[in-house]
C-alpha cells in the first residue's frame, strides 16, 4: 500500500490543448486539490502574477534550487528552465491531500521516481488544425514562440503512451467532467480509501495491500 493517501496527479499536454483552463475549472470546483506552483525562469506573459501561475525566478535562482535539491522534478521546455518545488507536494501528500501538477512528459518520468502511483492526464487537442488556431488565438506569444511550440507539440504528443489517461479536448465541459471523472475514481482506489478510512478497514478486519 501507499504510505501516502494523497494522490498525485500529472496533467501533460502540448501548449494550446486547453490544460490550464481546464485546471482551473476543476479547482474552481474542487478547492481541496492542491495545485503545484512551478518555477520557471521564461518571462511573465501579460495578465500572469508571479507566485500565481508560476514563481518567476532567474537562471542563478533556478540553478541553486536544482542544486539544493529543492526540485521535485525539472526540465528545459520552449528553452526555458521549469521545475517542481519539492516541499509543497510532499507536505500535502503526507497529509492527505491531492496534488495537481501541470507539467510537460519530462517532468512526469522524474515525478514517478518519487511517486510511483502518479496519475498520468495527457490533454489531446481534437485535430492539429485546432491546436494550431488556438495558439494563434491566444494573442501572447510572438509568432515565432508560436511556431516553435507547434514544432514541439508533435514531441510532446508522442508521449501520450506513457499516462494512463487520455481526454480530447474538443468540448471544454465534457473534458472537464472527464476530468472530475478520474480524480473521483483515483480518490476510490483501495489505497486511497484504506487510509481515509482507516477506522473502518479496521473494524472489517481488511488486510492491508502488498
Ligand atoms: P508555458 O510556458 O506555456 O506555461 O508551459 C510550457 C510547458 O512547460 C508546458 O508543457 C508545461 O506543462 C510545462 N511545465 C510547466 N511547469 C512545469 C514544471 O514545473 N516542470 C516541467 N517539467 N514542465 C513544466
Amino acid at each position: 500500500m501507499s504510505a501516502h493517501s494523497g494522490n498525485v496527479f500529472m496533467v501533460v499536454a502540448p501548449s494550446g490543448a486547453g490544460k490550464s483552463s481546464l485546471v482551473r475549472a476543476l479547482l474552481d470546483r474542487d478547492p481541496s486539490i492542491v495545485l503545484s506552483i512551478s518555477c520557471t525562469t521564461r518571462a511573465p506573459r501579460p495578465g500572469e502574477e508571479d507566485g500565481r501561475e508560476y514563481r518567476f525566478v532567474t537562471p542563478e535562482a533556478f540553478n541553486e534550487m536544482r542544486e539544493g535539491q529543492q526540485l521535485l522534478e525539472w526540465a528545459e521546455v520552449h528553452g526555458n528552465f521549469y521545475g517542481t518545488p519539492r516541499d509543497r507536494i510532499d507536505a500535502a501528500t503526507k497529509a492527505g491531500q491531492d496534488v495537481l501538477l501541470e507539467i510537460d512528459w519530462q517532468g512526469a518520468r522524474q515525478v514517478r521516481q518519487r511517486y510511483p502511483d502518479a496519475i498520468g492526464i495527457f490533454i489531446l487537442p481534437p485535430s492539429i488544425e485546432e491546436l494550431e488556431s488556438r495558439l494563434k488565438a491566444r494573442g501572447q506569444d510572438a509568432p515565432q514562440v508560436i511556431a516553435r511550440r507547434l514544432l514541439a507539440a508533435g514531441g510532446e504528443i508522442a508521449h501520450a503512451p506513457e499516462c494512463e489517461y487520455v481526454i480530447i479536448n474538443q468540448e471544454f465541459s465534457v473534458a472537464l467532467a472527464e476530468l472530475n471523472q478520474i480524480v473521483s475514481a483515483a480518490r476510490l482506489r483501495f489505497s486511497s480509501q484504506a487510509v481515509r478510512n482507516s477506522q473502518l478497514f479496521a473494524q472489517l478486519g481488511i488486510p492491508a495491500a502488498h
